[in-house]
């Protein structure tokens, strides 16, 4: 068994590599969160004008599971319906922004580990 603060997938569709992925367990939420972390060797037209609009954005991971820093910040529940989710994933901590619709608004806490 593997524990880790954070998941690292590379998805691999049947005619194309589709990108990495990192996903974090997101108390705030529930659930997980995930950040697209590596374009496709060939993104299609909606993925290129998908990142173009900022709707599914590439960020940076400092390639650590067990401390990760994760830039840009994560924003979820704007276009969904339900809860916003804003936060901050630096050195294994979320610091969750103040316009999070949750209990933890405006808190530090350690990113819960995970079984890999
Ligand atoms: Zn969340």
């Amino acid at each position: 068994m593997i524990v880790a603060k954070l998941m690292h997938s590379i998805e691999a569709g049947t005619e194309r590599d589709l990108g990495d992925y990192v996903w974090f367990w997101c108390p705030g939420c529930a659930g997980y969160h995930r950040a697209r972390v590596r374009m496709p060797d060939r993104p299609t037209d909606q993925e290129i004008a998908d990142q173009q609009a900022n709707r599914q954005g590439l960020w940076t991971w400092n390639g650590n599971e067990s401390s990760p820093t994760i830039r840009a910040s994560i924003l979820l529940g704007i276009e969904q319906s339900g809860k916003r989710c804003h936060s901050f994933v630096t050195d294994g901590r979320i610091e969750y922004c103040t316009d999070s619709q949750h209990a933890l608004s405006g808190q530090t806490i350690d990113l819960p580990e995970i079984e890999l």
